[in-house]
């Protein structure tokens, strides 16, 4: 039997654990927190991703609990739709949920939790999978020359609040003055986010912030801001990596966020990790272990560094703060989105 060391246990790490114990492997996952949790947010799981849960044999139990239509459009900040019906496939989970459902398909000796590792001995197991985020401490140890993430310059809010009191409207991205504002239904929750330019680090009083910075804008925001407990916005700057020349080294390998941290804006740092997972199980799982792993980086590595790129590319142009090029972009958005819908709907295992 073939043995796999996974250090991290996010969406990425779960997820290949599912992939290499369903074909048989002893798998071990160690996590640094004491108990295995997401941030208290929501997740955008787009086709791609939803066709690699399929491989995992997890996308009917995603499906069963994730809210559909994730966007219905894009609107100005005055509630006027600017393109409205994406026909993207995409669904709205809560974290919470994405990862009960990757957990339970872990077997449960395979899951470490309160284990830390910062030191690794490759020779002690078949395969080991740095699956621990965008500060990873494998690609540190195994690709000591590898530049680390770098700021985009822009930060990002996140809240779950109940949708009880909330005006009904259809799940969208509100854009204007260089910022964005997502609202979405999720059952009987919202899952919402913002974005702005920021510097680095800053942290304030975050609910405040955000209701200065989308005073005045159309509902459902208002009453978003006005009935979510400061306790539920989350803060983080986002975050992007620049291109490794390498995904797998002998037999160490890089999923998720390691390998390719990317700003947010296309949805698809956790998908990526998820097509990553479906990926390395199947090309993981041959006799030629080493070719396999060649394979995943000839694979996977243009596919998440041009996704990587392409979401760069859109935070920019969401965050323009040039009247002149937001007109531009709004009236393009209905030629430029089916290039993004082919983008994400493209993964080949
Ligand atoms: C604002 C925002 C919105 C986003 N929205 C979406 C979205 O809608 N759709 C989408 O697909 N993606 C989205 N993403 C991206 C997505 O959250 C990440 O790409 C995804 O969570 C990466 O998963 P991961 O498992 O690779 O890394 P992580 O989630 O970072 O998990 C790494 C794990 O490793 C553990 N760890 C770290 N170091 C060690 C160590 N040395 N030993 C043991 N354990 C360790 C950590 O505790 C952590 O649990 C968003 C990101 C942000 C910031």
């Amino acid at each position: 039997m073939r043995t796999a060391v996974v250090i991290g246990g996010g969406i990425g790490g779960l997820a290949t654990a599912v992939g290499l114990a369903r074909r048989g492997w002893d798998v071990r996952v160690h996590e640094q927190s004491p108990a295995f949790e997401e941030v208290g947010a929501g997740i955008s799981i787009w086709g791609n991703a939803l066709r690699a849960l399929d491989d995992l044999d997890l996308g009917d139990a995603v499906r069963a609990v994730g809210a559909a239509p994730g966007l219905g459009g894009f609107r100005d900040k005055r509630g006027r739709w600017i393109m409205r019906g994406t026909g993207d496939e995409v669904l709205m989970l809560h974290r919470a949920d994405l990862l009960k459902i990757l957990l339970a398909a872990v077997p449960t000796s395979a899951l470490r939790p309160g284990e830390r590792i910062d030191r690794f001995d490759p020779a002690t197991t078949d395969l080991l999978i740095g699956a621990d985020g965008a500060r990873s401490a494998v690609r540190r140890a195994f690709w000591p020359d590898a530049p680390q993430p770098e700021y985009v310059g822009t930060t990002a809010w996140r809240m779950v609040l109940p949708s009880a009191g909330i005006p009904d409207f259809d799940a969208c991205e509100t854009w204007g003055d260089g910022i964005v504002f997502g609202a979405f239904p999720m059952g009987d929750r919202l899952y919402c986010y913002a974005g702005a330019p920021a510097p680095e680090g800053e942290r304030t009083d975050e609910l405040a912030e955000l209701r200065r910075r989308f005073q005045g804008w159309a509902e459902p925001i208002p009453s978003i801001l006005a009935a979510v407990d400061p306790a539920a916005v989350l803060r983080h700057d986002v975050y992007t990596q620049p291109p490794l020349d390498t995904f797998a080294k002998d037999n160490v390998v890089l999923v998720g966020d390691a390998a390719h941290a990317m700003a947010p804006y296309l949805g698809q740092g956790g998908c990526q990790a998820l097509e990553d997972a479906a990926s390395l199980a199947i090309l993981a799982d041959q006799d030629d272990l080493a070719a396999g792993l060649r394979e995943y980086d000839r694979i996977r590595r243009p596919r998440a560094q041009l996704i990587v790129k392409r979401s760069l590319a859109v935070l920019k142009m969401v965050h323009t703060q040039s009247t002149a090029a937001a007109v531009v972009r709004n009236a393009g958005l209905r030629l430029i989105h089916p290039a993004i819908r082919r983008l994400r709907g493209t993964w080949r295992r």
